[in-house]
């Protein structure tokens, strides 16, 4: 329990000290639950000796099977800016996949010592292609509102309001068969508390006691700054720099799969005294502090001393260099999955074949199913600029430059057999279509 009695502490420095941003405000939520409902941080405690009681008795190095997470990214805007592409919602699930899987373009930056408990967590990410009434489905809502902001104030009041429509936000989906991201202006402006993104534990454990003032299920999910979001944002310039390769939600996911941050979020005790609860991940008395510093070393590990391992996702370091989740982590994260999220990767919800942007049934494919070797017949009314394809977790796998206004077009692509998007951009917008190859 000790690690979170500072926590309000936490808030409070975190303000005098004038930050202008926070990269994270989960700690802080559980501790405004904590206030709200006492007994949470208990719970969520309760549940992660639980699943390392679990890991204690089984070998589950092993990353298989590869869990696939439903996603549904909830846009809530008040400006145009606000108001995310699609674009960067792909380069969010592209960059989750290669994070999860360990197949980061910067793996290879990950410090030899730490190379051995480096791992892949087995754990993919999708689009939904269906709603929870079984609506087909981009797996992207947008949704205009009048709040300017989705800011907490200094006491954490309004922290879900983006998570409910009667405060002018979206209401998730069946929050046990997706993964709700909701996407707002989450720091506002002249709030004394800003952060770029926060998410709940798993609070659903078996050993969950009744009536604890758990949070409604229907508040489970990641909230992210739309300034951050995806992978190069254009918004995420100035103090958001740190935070332009789409790591927050990287960051956030782990949270929300029960991992805790590396330095154990002590405040005014010994920080050493403080870990995260995993042995892989070496002792460290304070985060990264929002750059790359290899030479941090905050406290003395035994019998060898490592470096504090600012590369870990749950850190706090520039974004460009982290680069890996530990071993430990992976079997946590997929642990949770195992245990209190059970129905989240049972592969209940089919993958996303429909862009939100366009009608894409004004586009003809066919033959669908094909041999990679296909015909597009494309609306009258629009200019085809580029067609590109992209795999079902978001990664791109082929691309094509595209001249002159023929509406029927022939097309070959070399493709292993497998479900794909083609996606076709218009002069007017994005449309993308299932496309199956055999
Ligand atoms: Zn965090």
């Amino acid at each position: 329990m000790r690690v979170f009695i500072t926590l309000l502490g936490l808030v409070f420095s975190i303000s005098v000290l004038g930050q202008n941003i926070h990269r994270c405000g989960t700690v802080e939520a559980i501790s405004w639950r904590e206030a709200e409902n006492p007994g949470y941080t208990k719970a969520v405690q309760n549940t992660f000796e639980q699943v390392k009681h679990i890991l204690a008795q089984k070998d589950v190095n092993d990353p298989t099977p590869i869990y696939q997470i439903p996603v549904v990214v909830h846009i809530v805007y008040n400006t145009p800016e606000e108001n995310i592409s699609s674009d960067l919602v792909y380069s969010q699930i592209a960059r989750l996949n290669k994070d999860y899987r360990r197949l980061n373009e910067n793996a290879g930056d990950t410090r030899s010592e730490f190379l051995p408990v480096a791992a892949d967590a087995g754990i993919e990410f999708y689009l939904a292609g269906t709603d929870p009434q079984g609506n087909p489905s981009g797996g992207i809502t947008r949704t205009q509102t009048t709040r300017t902001d989705f800011a907490p104030d200094f006491f954490g009041n309004g922290m879900d309001d983006v998570k409910q429509s009667s405060m002018g936000g979206v209401d998730a989906w069946d929050t046990d068969n997706y993964l709700n991201i909701w996407v707002c202006d989450l720091l506002g402006s002249g709030s004394l508390f800003q952060l770029l993104g926060f998410a709940y534990p798993p609070s659903t454990a078996p050993n969950w006691p009744a009536n604890s003032g758990a949070p409604s299920s229907d508040l489970e999910g990641v909230v992210i700054h739309y300034g951050v979001f995806g992978e190069d944002n254009p918004a995420a310039t100035g103090t958001l720099a740190v935070a332009d390769k789409g790591r927050t939600a990287v960051h956030e996911i782990g949270h929300y799969l029960g991992l805790r941050h590396i330095w154990g979020d002590a405040l005014f005790t010994d920080g050493c005294a403080e870990d995260d609860g995993l042995d892989d991940t070496p002792n460290a008395s304070a985060n990264a502090g929002q750059v790359c510093n290899f030479n941090n070393n905050t406290c003395t590990d035994s019998p060898v001393d490592f470096p504090d391992m600012i590369e870990n996702y749950m850190d706090y370091a520039e974004e460009q260099c982290m680069n890996l989740f530990t071993q430990d982590q992976v079997d946590i994260m997929r642990s949770m999955l195992e245990t209190a999220r059970t129905e989240l990767a049972d592969g209940s919800v089919e993958p996303s074949g429909i862009d939100d942007m366009f009608d894409a049934s004004e586009i003809g494919l066919f033959p669908n199913p094909n041999s990679g070797s296909f015909q597009l017949q494309l609306p009258q009314t629009e200019v085809l600029q580029s067609i590109s394809i992209v795999d079902i977790k978001g990664t791109q796998v082929a691309q094509k430059s595209v001249s002159g206004s023929g509406r029927l077009m022939g097309l070959d692509f070399d493709l292993p057999a497998g479900a794909y998007l083609i996606r076709l951009q218009f002069e007017s917008g994005l449309a993308n279509k299932k496309l199956i190859v055999q």
